[in-house]
């Protein structure tokens, strides 16, 4: 299998610091989710932003084959690599559909029709609030509002940074179902950063394991199917938290 998108020697550094990310490497195939865990301050945010081209980064970044490292964030979402950031970023005083609208903003408007009906077939909890400020919608949905704004893009690739932060567990399991059925519709591969090792195996392929800005452990999905394994895992990479 070719790779989608393959990321060589990725490394971040703010200032004179020591780098928030080093050396990183790793590869998405077409129709893959591979997830980023670790605790907070291990870099997931930061390689997420140089991906997706909003902060300078050194390494290889090949997407489709092509290197793209050059470009600016708006030509990589034209390509297909598309950010959801962390904290949802959605325009609270807008409605859900004008919301909707500018994360298709690059798309011809026939298209971003199609793509609005999508969305919305996809998450019906905000579909019966399009008319509604973004800011009265529960957490939950403020999520799903920001996935589908990604999805409005017309993505191959979604980096979707930490879709369970501030969310109570029920909701949490709910934007997951949600993402499990955008996976299996679409032809579409993820990145997803987390911190919630149970939900992230709901969803991943394949695991890599984030400490100081360094990969430092991978598995994949099977490997973690047994309490013990995965008490392993969070002994390892993770701490006690
Ligand atoms: P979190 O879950 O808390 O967001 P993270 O794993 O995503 O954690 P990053 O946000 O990527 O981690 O941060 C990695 C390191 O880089 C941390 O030491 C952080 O303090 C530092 N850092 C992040 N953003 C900046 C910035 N804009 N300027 C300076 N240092 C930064």
């Amino acid at each position: 299998m070719t790779d989608l998108f393959a990321i060589r020697d990725l490394s971040v550094t703010y200032g004179a610091g020591a780098p928030a990310v080093e050396r990183v490497s790793f590869t998405v195939g077409a129709r893959e989710v591979v997830a980023l865990l670790g605790a907070n301050g291990a870099g997931k945010s930061s390689i997420m932003k140089a991906l997706a081209g909003l902060v300078p980064a050194s390494g290889e970044l090949l997407f489709e084959g092509e290197p793209v490292s050059a470009l600016s964030t708006r030509q990589r979402v034209a390509r297909g690599i598309v950010y959801v950031p962390e904290g949802r970023a959605i325009v609270g005083s807008l409605t859900v559909r004008e919301n909707l609208i500018l994360g298709g903003y690059q798309v011809h408007a026939a298209r971003r029709r199609e793509r609005m009906a999508m969305v919305l077939e996809l998450f019906p909890e905000i579909a019966s609030k399009v008319e509604r400020a973004a800011w009265r919608l529960s957490g939950g949905e403020q999520q799903m509002l920001a996935i589908g704004r990604g999805l409005m893009a017309g993505p191959k690739l979604l980096l979707l940074d930490e879709p369970s932060l501030g969310l109570a567990p029920l909701l949490v399991r709910r934007v997951f179902d949600r993402l499990a059925g955008i996976r299996a519709d679409g032809d579409l591969a993820i990145i997803l950063v987390e911190q919630n090792l149970q939900m992230t195996m709901r969803l991943a392929d394949g695991i890599h394991f984030l400490r100081s800005g360094r990969i430092v452990g991978h598995r994949h999905r099977d490997d973690l199917r047994t309490g013990a394994a995965r008490q392993e895992v969070i002994d390892a990479y993770l701490g006690a938290a």
